[in-house]
């Protein structure tokens, strides 16, 4: 009788483990740091242009950053790191280090992605994409060429518009850390 109750006991063990395993968030933010270490390309002061084909970047960014960066995905809405960071600093392409944006154009919007109103001058550059039966203005990084979002013409003033970024795509430095 004892055997038969440690067996039941051990499937129900067993059983709520598989469900716990299962509860696992999975990480869709790895990141920036680890991947700026890794790549050889990354640089916040050199802006020769790049041309780094997809094989060699595949080696070399997270799987995460290659999927938006080099095949253009776009992270989940209200996950990415930076969505809500208000913090004084500066943002650069998380694939080749090129300054892309200063928090002061970044601005609280409600779509889910980090965005801004102004990006740094011949920071970017512009794409049609007429891709998912819409009609839109792909940012890609006017260094390396990498997927960044797009351009929206529903953002404040005095620009009125809206770049709406994936996190995955930006490297933030705060102001704090700059300076030391
Ligand atoms: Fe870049």
């Amino acid at each position: 009788m004892k055997i038969w109750h440690l067996i039941f006991n051990l499937c129900i063990l067993s059983l709520f483990l598989q469900c716990s395993e299962m509860k696992v968030p999975v990480k869709t933010n790895s990141m920036n740091t680890e991947t700026s270490k890794n790549n050889p390309y990354y640089s916040r002061t050199d802006k020769t242009k790049l041309n780094v084909s997809n094989d060699e970047w595949k080696n070399i960014l997270s799987p995460d950053l290659y999927a938006v960066a080099r095949e253009a995905a776009t992270e989940r809405p209200f996950t990415g790191k930076y969505n809500e960071t208000d913090e004084l600093g500066e943002y650069y392409c998380a694939v080749c280090g090129n300054h892309l944006f200063r928090s002061s154009s970044k601005f609280a919007s409600t779509c889910g992605w980090p965005s801004f109103f102004q990006s740094e001058k011949d920071a970017v550059k512009y794409k049609r994409d007429s891709t998912h039966g819409m009609e839109r203005i792909e940012v890609v990084c006017g260094r390396c060429d990498s997927h960044l979002g797009h351009v929206f013409n529903d953002g404040p003033e005095p620009t009125g518009v809206r770049y709406c970024m994936n996190s995955v795509s930006l490297d933030f430095v705060p102001d704090s850390e700059s300076q030391r």
